[in-house]
């Protein structure tokens, strides 16, 4: 399925270290194994959840005041179906890009409310361990659960925060390939019986990260949220700033809804900004079409946008530029580089800078000729 090089292995390794070394290190389903049989449970990591009656009492005497789904948000995710996928027996060697791309997503979707002062920047995803209190592997292991670290507040969940992001992943579940999430002792599954949610038992409230896993489709990209679907952004319902900034000067903009790799004429037709800066119109290759790009500088990640083409950091000295420049991947939001016109898919290799991203390479959007 996924080809490392052991390069590539050698420096996931290193970066799971890092992950595991987290005191926070995340619990997941199979912990719902170790909590008291007796009480809410799930008969085993891959069975779906125990549909018995004692669920009641469970919520009443251990999980009053959990996360509770709203309504249209449950709804929602009642008519949807992921099929829980577990983790198999061996460790994948480092993240899948599928994981890496949702993370970062919403890291530049949700800046209000993801915790970056966490490691890995408020987003964890491989580690290469067993469930806790268990002797399988967690999905951590297979690069396919992405813990995203959300402040807490005196102590508890903030749900002021975590809900955003919890209800987002629940409403867009299918296209994104989400088949189950945890977050402040509620877990949340896309299969099995409705309702969908139920009292997270296991030894880790979630109270500072919403545990997400997504389908081994879902990681490797292949899902409508990673080709250029026209899915609700975060924004359009729970309010995180993603909206494109007004431009700062006059002038129409050529897309109010710009993002890297866009077409643009001057930097008013970029108005957008993410953790890396604002975007720019990048016009240095002095193209006869007066069309440039939209992009921001990078080293070794670049953001992704619901919507729009996935993002590829390459060296701008492919271009006549210096450091790293991002640039949208050959997808079908873009017609494989031929929307708009003038560009064309070349395979490019990834600018790592002083980043710990892994080498790779992708199909990428450059201007053709001069
Ligand atoms: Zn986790």
């Amino acid at each position: 399925m996924r080809s490392n090089t052991l390069a590539q292995l050698f420096a996931a390794a290193l970066l799971s270290v890092a992950a595991t070394g987290c005191a926070d290190a995340p619990a997941d389903l199979s912990e719902i194994e170790s909590a008291d049989p007796s009480a809410d449970s799930v008969s085993d990591d891959e069975s779906g959840l125990d549909e018995g009656d004692s669920s009641e009492f469970v919520d009443k005497a251990s999980c009053g005041g959990r996360w509770q789904v709203p309504g249209d948000v449950s709804d929602a995710g009642d008519g949807m179906s992921v099929p829980y996928q577990g983790a198999g027996r061996r460790c994948q060697g480092g993240p899948t890009s599928g994981a890496e791309a949702l993370g970062r997503y919403i890291r530049s979707a949700f800046p209000g409310e993801v915790n970056t002062s966490v490691d890995g920047r408020g987003i964890q995803i491989y580690a290469c361990r067993n469930i806790r209190g268990g002797n399988s592997l967690s999905v951590h292991a297979t690069g396919r659960a992405i813990d995203v670290f959300i402040p807490t507040r005196g102590g508890a969940a903030d749900n002021g925060k975590g809900d955003r992001v919890a209800n987002w992943l629940i409403e867009n579940a299918d296209r994104i390939g989400i088949q189950m999430l945890i977050w402040d002792r509620t877990i949340w599954k896309a299969s099995g019986g409705t309702p969908r949610d139920r009292c997270y038992q296991g030894s880790h409230p979630h109270n500072d990260h919403v545990h997400v896993e997504i389908s081994e489709d879902a990681a490797d990209m292949n899902t409508p949220f990673f080709n250029g679907d026209s899915g609700a952004a975060p924004g359009a319902s729970d309010g995180p700033a993603d909206s494109p900034q007004a431009p700062g000067d006059s002038g129409s903009p050529l897309n109010r809804n710009a993002w890297v790799g866009d077409a643009c004429r001057s930097n008013n037709d970029c108005a957008f900004s993410t953790d890396a800066g604002e975007g720019r119109c990048f016009l240095d290759h002095e193209p006869s079409s007066g069309l440039g790009f939209c992009t921001v500088s990078c080293a070794g990640y670049c953001p992704d946008r619901s919507g729009k083409a996935v993002t590829f950091c390459v060296g701008g000295s492919m271009l006549g530029a210096n450091g790293g420049l991002c640039v949208s991947k050959a997808a079908g939001a873009n017609d494989y580089c031929s929307s708009p016109g003038g560009f064309t898919a070349v395979e490019a290799e990834r600018y790592i800078g002083g980043s710990s991203a892994r080498s790779a390479t992708a199909e990428v959007c450059l201007p053709s000729g001069g």
